[in-house]
């Protein structure tokens, strides 16, 4: 779907501020700096004693890292934001920041492993959770506890792409007294405005589609200016994970041309989902957008580049075998950049860890990139054909 023009205006414009009388440049210039030189050591005080708005160490903030925050936070309409060196950067300080031993995290529908991973590790600091697949409002609040902090959501899901009604989780979650997060990476702030929805942290891994060209790695979580300041002091500034400003800077650079991509990717995997979809090979599509019988909702305002579909002969070896005949499609993790990238969470002996999350056998999960539609329809035509 098109895109918000104001979104559009937002990623296009300028990354700094002009300076009276002086041409402005048009791109950020790099702060490559790990200190700031302060002209007092009163200025230094008082930026030690504010640190999470003043530059004087580019662990807190430096202002090429600023730069990018600015533009995700106005993107999700928010008040405020912080950038990391990745995305599980950013999952790490929230869930480090916000939670406390005894408390317990609902991660509902299909959640990224490595977040899942995290929270097992939470564990040993006294902090449980459990994964709801259940997605209907009266299995959330079952599944709620009393000492339920917090409540993670994806949405589209990991994997299988499963839609969930994020403004009623959110509402259930606030009567309760607990927070929400929810992992905006694979709609972008273009297509789903989770704060909007009520709820009230939003990540990103901007590893994907916000750099865009596979040649970054960065973590942004926004929301309220207070929960932010909480989790700068609490795990950002301490943890670490900080984005390098020569990064920051072709993050800003891959935002430019968000709005021009996300166009692409929708159209074109739509055109490839709608594809397979009828081919004989294939038993299933998992794309929001092709549910049978069920609409998108209004909150997504459109759909990304990434689905899954599952073969009909849905063994390992068939999986392995359509994968090897792939030519246009890296083989590889990740997504969201301008190549297509096509993986499998199928493993020769994986019923049980398949199992966790409910996922299917002979899944195969493909982000279409910039390659053209067409191109990609022949190159899945003649590699379906191993299994057909
Ligand atoms: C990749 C990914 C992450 C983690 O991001 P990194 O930048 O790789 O640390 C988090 N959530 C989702 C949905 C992802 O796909």
């Amino acid at each position: 779907m098109p895109v918000d023009p104001e979104d559009a205006q937002i990623c296009l414009q300028p990354d700094v501020e002009a300076e009276p009388g002086r041409p402005a440049p048009t791109s950020a210039p790099i702060a490559q700096t790990s200190l700031f030189d302060h002209a007092t050591f009163q200025e230094l005080v008082d930026g030690l004693a504010s640190e999470h708005v003043r530059t004087v160490y580019s662990r807190g903030r430096n202002p090429t890292v600023m730069a990018a925050e600015r533009k995700i936070a106005r993107l999700e309409r928010g008040e405020s934001c912080l950038c990391f060196g990745s995305g599980m950067g950013a999952i790490g300080a929230v869930l480090f920041g916000l939670l406390e031993a005894g408390d317990h995290v609902l991660f509902v529908n299909q959640t990224y492993g490595p977040t899942l991973q995290l929270a097992a590790q939470l564990r040993r600091f006294g902090i449980e959770h459990d994964l709801l697949l259940d997605l209907d409002l009266r299995s959330v609040e079952t599944a709620l506890r009393p000492e339920t902090r917090l409540v993670w959501m994806e949405s589209p899901g990991t994997m299988l792409f499963r839609l969930l009604d994020v403004t009623g989780v959110a509402r259930i979650a606030r009567a309760h007294g607990a927070l929400t997060c929810l992992d905006n990476s694979w709609s972008t702030p273009l297509f789903q405005k989770p704060l909007a929805a009520g709820v009230d942290l939003v990540v990103h891994t901007c590893t994907k589609y916000l750099g865009g060209h596979s040649d970054l790695l960065a973590g942004a979580v926004v929301g309220s200016r207070e929960r932010i300041e909480t989790i700068f002091y609490r795990s950002y500034l301490l943890l670490g994970s900080v984005l390098a400003p020569f990064d920051a800077w072709l993050l800003l650079r891959g935002l430019r041309t968000l709005p021009v991509r996300m166009e692409r990717h929708e159209r074109d995997a739509l055109d490839v989902a709608s594809y397979l979809a009828t081919h004989p090979a294939v038993r299933a599509v998992h794309h929001p957008a092709l549910v049978p019988g069920a609409a998108v909702p209004e909150a997504l305002g459109g759909t990304s580049g990434v689905f899954s579909f599952e073969l009909a002969r849905d063994d390992y070896d068939s999986v392995r075998a359509v994968l090897d005949a792939l030519e246009i499609p890296l083989l590889g993790v990740s997504w969201g950049g301008v190549e297509s990238v096509a993986i499998s969470p199928a493993r020769p002996d994986d019923a049980q860890a398949r199992a966790r999350q409910r996922l299917p056998a002979g899944l195969i999960r493909l982000s279409v990139g910039l390659e053209g539609a067409g191109a990609l329809i022949a190159d899945l035509e003649r590699a379906l054909t191993v299994v057909a």
